[in-house]
């Protein structure tokens, strides 16, 4: 049984159509987090993963054994070209396959305009030509567009 939501409540004015899925509906959900899930856990997350056999795949699915079966024995760094900045985990929706845990619940994890601005001067050291913004939904930083002017001023 799936956990990251909850149960199906059935449509209350017509019983005979109790299991028909145009009458079903979902209670609104909040995060992994706020439900003290333990897969809001991300140790928890590399237990499970861990635990997933990868056999079947090329190289048993070992990254590096790929990598170098495919010419490349080590990854090179490369520039930065795309500064990419998680603003947090707030977001207005709680979506089932969100891979940050965001939500409306998530007010905590929203970075401080102190941390934005250290970000500005690292991205001030960098020949980057794009900034990714991205959270959870990013406008929802009480600092979001003191940012994205910030960013336009500097390129
Ligand atoms: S950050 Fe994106 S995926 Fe995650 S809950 Fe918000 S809209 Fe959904």
């Amino acid at each position: 049984m799936p956990t990251n939501y909850t149960e199906l409540e059935k449509h209350p004015g017509n019983r005979a159509d109790a299991a028909d899925p145009r009458w079903v509906i979902r209670r609104p959900i909040t995060s992994l987090h706020q439900r003290r899930s333990p897969l809001s856990n991300p140790q928890e997350q590399r237990v499970l993963l861990d635990q997933v056999n990868l056999a079947h795949l090329p190289q048993d699915g070992n990254f590096a054994h790929r990598l170098g079966a495919t010419g490349f024995e080590t990854l090179q760094p490369r520039g930065i070209e795309i500064f990419q900045m998680n603003l947090g985990k707030l977001c207005n929706m709680t979506c089932r396959h969100c891979h940050v845990d965001a939500g409306p619940d998530r007010t905590q994890e929203n970075m401080s305009r102190e941390t934005i601005e250290a970000c500005l001067a690292v991205l001030d050291q960098t020949q980057a030509h794009t900034v990714d913004l991205t959270g959870g939904a990013p406008e929802l930083n009480p600092h979001f567009r003191y940012l994205v002017d910030q960013c336009v001023h500097v390129s």
